[in-house]
């Protein structure tokens, strides 16, 4: 089953264009969407979760037309927004025996089997009888795919889903996921570069509501080889470096500025060539549409 965008756009009520046009072919396996704050990234999570319409484009998954099939679509969805409340004095196993139930699996045995393998998936069996609230951040995201995964989805949703973790916690979860990517479709909507970079076959770049860039991590990094150029300045010169390179980034140190500039042509100037990251593919990307200040 594979995922079609089509032409995709969304204008909220007030005037705001969050997508422009957007077109990507997601196969199975983990897709990484890669954008800033901004970029339209949860516009299209939720237009493809069927929360919310679209003004113009078309989706298909598989056979179905998202934007129309809503019921059959959630059949074969599973989301996990950006925040998700959880009842806190309720356990993981009980919560999730009443979600099943929700989702229609009506057979107690059935549900409690389904709610086990899960447990288990998500590494919390161990914790199950204890309340959600007691749950750190890590556990919390587990316990929202276990949610999510409940029905067996074709297509899984996760919008910015490793925020606020910590790196054991990180870690654990890029697991998990890449384990549910072997049978799935599944988009994971995130601002962090190794997020994609550590699992994602695919990816898109997306800004101001238009796909940058779409392909594979390695690709990217290739497309960039010989172009990206780096060199320490003092640091009150970076208006003057700015005005005149594509400044990529900048990292201080000892009151020195370390910046990285992408330039298809040697700038000269003392610049020496340094091996392209997927960093620097991302914010080449997202340069031409954004002011750059904050780098
Ligand atoms: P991201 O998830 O990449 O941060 P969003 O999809 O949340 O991006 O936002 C894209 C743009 O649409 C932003 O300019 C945002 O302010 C705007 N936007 C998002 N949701 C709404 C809404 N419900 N009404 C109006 N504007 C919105």
């Amino acid at each position: 089953m594979e995922l079609i965008i089509d032409n995709l756009t969304k204008t909220y009520g007030n005037g705001v264009n969050a997508l422009n046009g957007i077109s990507l072919h997601v196969p199975q396996g983990m897709f990484g969407l890669l954008g800033p704050n901004g970029a339209g990234k949860s516009t299209l999570m939720r237009t493809i979760s069927t929360l919310q319409d679209a003004s113009a484009g078309s989706i298909r998954l598989g056979e179905l037309d998202v934007l129309k099939e809503h019921d059959a679509v959630r059949k074969l969805l599973g989301y996990l927004p950006q925040e998700f409340g959880v009842y806190p004095r309720v356990s993981a196993e009980i919560m999730l025996d009443h979600v099943a139930r929700l989702k229609g699996i009506s057979d107690r045995k059935e549900r409690k089997i389904a709610v086990e393998a899960l447990l288990q998936k998500v590494n919390l069996w161990e914790a199950r009888k204890r309340n959600l609230g007691t749950y750190s951040g890590g556990m919390k995201q587990r316990f929202g795919i276990a949610q999510a995964l409940l029905g067996n989805p074709k297509l899984l949703i996760v919008d910015e889903p490793t925020a606020g973790l910590d790196p054991a916690e990180r870690n654990r979860f890029y697991n998990l996921l890449s384990e549910i990517g072997e049978t799935t479709i599944v988009i994971l909507s995130t601002h962090i570069v190794e997020d994609v970079q550590t699992l994602c076959k695919r990816f898109a770049i997306i800004c101001g509501g238009e796909v940058m860039y779409v392909g594979t991590p390695k690709e990217a990094i290739q497309m960039m080889e010989g172009k990206v150029w780096a060199k320490s300045i003092p640091k009150q010169d970076v208006d003057t470096y700015r005005a005149e390179y594509r400044v990529i980034a900048t990292n201080l140190s000892e009151g020195m500025l370390f910046i990285r500039i992408a330039s298809d042509e040697d700038p000269g100037n003392g610049f020496a060539p340094v091996k392209p990251t997927l960093e620097d593919v991302y914010f080449r990307a997202i340069s031409e549409k954004m002011d750059l200040v904050t780098l």
